[in-house]
């Protein structure tokens, strides 16, 4: 029995490098396995911050990412890209400057940053609080301080309505393209779009009246986009642009059976069909229209809606109306 014993002690320490070996290998391979999640796991967020435009959270991720790689260019690229969407353009410059491989897109970067940057000095104009300047058209200062101060009360209203203040500045494209120009006692043509940019032609001013609804409506899409890294329901998005840019709101059921709750929830922002695109449009604001009255809709209904908006991207569409209003989408729709 003692012999047995001591063999047995004898082999364990004999094997003994054999198991420490075995158990710095496991965890060395379960350190890279972290590793590697944890950069993956970067990278998506990455993406993220970039897709909805929240520079401050893309530029942390990419700063940590240049820690454990500080030589791909790819992250390089991107690291400019955001340090010049933040309006920092020297700080741009200067970082391109300092990278030991030439790419046409950082050509273009430095190009546009110093552009950018004389077209602000010609002006006289300075850097707004909320948005960053791009011109296209070559506008005039009146042009410019004109429409700055409609977009700025714009923002300061919707900021309040929503009771939030986006991180980062929205971009802001004013343009004056001359085919449009002095074309009818009104213009018929689309005037401002929100692509990720707020693309504003910059003589609105001449139809105010026309153009407040309209970027009441697209800056309320910058906002919600401003709220949340999820992918926001169609429907919720363009109803409470609906709502808040004062769409009439007595035009008649459209006739025909509702519309699904997919395709509600989809884009239908392109949909080329204008009878189908308007029964969307219409039940996406009816439906926000009664969560708000819901609230009773007044400034609390609204910021409500906002929180709502804002847990998305943790509780998913139907986690977040049943959280925020106690129902599923498609009971809100089967109540309309
Ligand atoms: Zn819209």
């Amino acid at each position: 029995m003692a012999q047995k014993k001591s063999n047995w002690i004898r082999r364990t320490v004999c094997l003994l490098p054999v198991y420490v070996l075995m158990l710095a290998g496991y965890l060395y391979y379960e350190k890279k396995v972290g590793e590697r999640i944890r950069y993956e796991d970067m990278i998506a967020m990455t993406n993220k911050c970039i897709r909805v435009g929240d520079w401050k959270c893309a530029e942390y991720y990419v700063r940590e990412l240049l820690k454990s790689e500080p030589n791909d260019t790819n992250l390089q690229m991107h690291m400019a890209g955001i340090l010049f969407e933040q309006e920092r353009y020297q700080e741009c410059i200067s970082y391109i400057e300092s990278l030991n491989f030439k790419h046409k897109d950082l050509d273009y970067l430095v190009e546009k940053s110093n552009a950018l940057e004389q077209e602000l000095k010609n002006l006289g104009v300075e850097k707004s609080m909320h948005f960053r300047l791009e011109f296209d058209g070559g506008p005039s200062k009146k042009d410019v301080m004109e429409a700055l101060a409609v977009l700025e009360v714009a923002y300061d209203s919707i900021s309040n309505l929503f009771d939030f203040l986006p991180e980062n500045k929205m971009c802001l494209v004013l343009y004056q393209d001359k085919e449009f120009q002095g074309v009818g006692p009104r213009p018929d043509w689309v005037g401002a779009v929100f692509d990720g940019k707020l693309r504003v032609p910059v003589n609105m001013m001449a139809y105010r009246e026309i153009y407040r609804p309209v970027l009441f409506h697209e800056l309320t899409h910058a906002f919600v986009r401003a709220m949340t890294h999820a992918h926001v329901p169609c429907w919720m998005n363009e109803g409470i642009a609906q709502v808040v840019d004062g769409s009439h709101n007595n035009k008649e059921r459209p006739a025909g059976a509702k519309p699904s709750i997919e395709s509600l929830r989809k884009s239908f922002v392109k949909e080329t069909n204008t009878e189908k695109a308007t029964k969307l449009y219409w039940y996406s604001r009816r439906m926000v229209e009664e969560l708000l009255k819901r609230d009773g809709g007044g400034l609390e209904a609204f910021r409500n809606f906002a929180k709502c908006l804002q847990d998305l991207s943790e509780l998913k569409m139907d986690g977040a109306l049943q959280k925020y209003y106690g129902i599923t989408a498609k009971d809100l729709l089967e109540s309309i």
